[in-house]
């Protein structure tokens, strides 16, 4: 890609004195989890004895903290280190190479990314072309990685990548597994993502041209990469309806403020019948969120279940676009101000598209009508 550089990674050189860390957009989210492991956020996340369970309402309050506080960039980058690639790491890690860096994720002194999304579509996930060959090295115990992953969170700030790969060709279910990758492993080159928005989240390209690495750097039983991912996945979609409730929340009620103190006609606008009625649907949508996240978390934290994640993931799509058109239609210019709310409308669009698009989630809602109907039986 013409307008791609590449870049020196973090990391500790082997000797000599420490490099200080590079100032990259996405950095503020290695202090973020530092802060949160120092000040005990993530024993309350995970308990005295990880197993790869996130605690709900601890997830929901730390990525509430985080929205109110930094770039919604650095939110991003939270949620998939606390709530997906954390955990599944926790789950996986057996082998030396894999607890160093689980003990380092825990202590707040590693961040990590999860690539899963391919160059080819992302919604396809079963057609990937990221490739893991297991038969590699003399010893038969090196595995070589090969292959694309766009638009991955924290690629250009994390340590390691969790990179979903095929050791089999085919479609099936069992063919994937997931690959712990140093980023600054030879024949990895990392990109920026070519987008002014979503500062904080480190989002890049990795380009994985044959990556030699030992064998104890796969995670989990060959053949389980797309399980664990939909394990995974499911707290990813309530991690990312709780940070969108808290994206609703703040953006009604800095709606509501500025209403308050526009006058038209010698009224403050906030008394017009018609905004009124707007910003009342905008608190039901939000309200109704709420309440699915609250009756579902449970089931889905703990069950994983997938289809209370994909109603849930539908629905938090839908409601930001609504909630995030409103507002920003009622904030009138001063909404186009430098970080101002069509900033974070066009960056809340990814709640329809990262992590499953709306379109996909519903799909799986469809596939299983029956039982979402019969949960609304009295
Ligand atoms: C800011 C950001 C951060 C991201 N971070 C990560 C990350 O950390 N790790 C990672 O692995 N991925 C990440 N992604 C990628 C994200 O998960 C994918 O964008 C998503 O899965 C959709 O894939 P795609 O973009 O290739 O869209 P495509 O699959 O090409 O789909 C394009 C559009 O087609 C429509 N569509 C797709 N399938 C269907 C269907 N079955 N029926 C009807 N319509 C359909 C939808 O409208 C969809 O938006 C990130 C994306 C963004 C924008």
């Amino acid at each position: 890609m013409p307008d791609a550089q590449t870049r020196p990674l973090p990391g500790p050189p082997a000797s000599g004195p420490p490099v200080p860390a590079p100032a990259v957009p996405g950095a503020d989210a290695r202090q973020a989890v530092a802060e949160l492991a120092g000040a005990g956020a993530l024993t309350e996340l995970y308990g005295p004895r990880p197993t790869g369970r996130v605690d709900p309402r601890t997830l929901r309050r730390l990525l509430a903290d985080a929205a109110a506080r930094g770039p919604q960039g650095t939110v991003l980058a939270l949620l998939v280190q606390l709530a997906t690639a954390l955990p599944l790491l926790t789950e996986t890690a057996q082998a030396p190479t894999a607890t160093a860096v689980r003990d380092a994720a825990l202590g707040g002194r590693a961040l990590l990314a999860l690539a899963a999304t391919d160059e080819q579509a992302g919604s396809d996930l079963t057609a990937l072309t990221t490739t893991v060959d297991l038969d590699g090295g003399p010893d038969g115990d090196q595995v070589t990685v090969n292959g694309t992953k766009r638009w991955v969170t924290s690629a250009l700030t994390a340590d390691h990548a969790l990179v979903l790969a095929r050791h089999r060709p085919g479609r099936h279910f069992t063919n994937f597994t997931w690959v712990l990758v140093p980023l600054t492993a030879p024949g990895v080159t990392v990109r920026p993502a070519a987008t002014e928005l979503f500062e904080g989240s480190g989002v890049g390209h990795l380009e994985l041209s044959g990556v030699v690495l030992s064998r104890d750097h796969l995670l989990g039983r060959t053949g389980r990469g797309l399980a664990l991912f939909a394990r995974h996945m499911a707290v990813e979609r309530l991690a990312s309806a709780a940070w969108a409730i808290e994206l609703c929340r703040g953006a009604i009620a800095d709606t509501d403020r500025r209403l308050r103190a526009r006058q038209v006609d010698d009224t403050p606008l906030r008394e017009s019948a018609s905004v009124r009625q707007r910003l009342a649907d905008c608190a039901v949508q939000v309200s109704s969120l709420h309440a699915l996240w609250t009756a579902s978390c449970d089931r889905i934290a703990d069950g994983h279940d997938a289809t209370a994640a994909a109603v849930l993931k539908a629905a938090s799509g839908t409601t930001v676009e609504r909630v995030m058109t409103t507002c920003a239609q009622l904030q009138g210019a001063d909404g186009f101000g430098t970080g101002g709310i069509q900033q974070l409308r066009a960056e809340s669009a990814v709640f329809a598209i990262g992590g499953g698009a709306t379109e996909v989630v519903l799909d799986t809602v469809a596939g299983r009508l029956d039982l979402v109907l019969n949960e609304l039986t009295p």
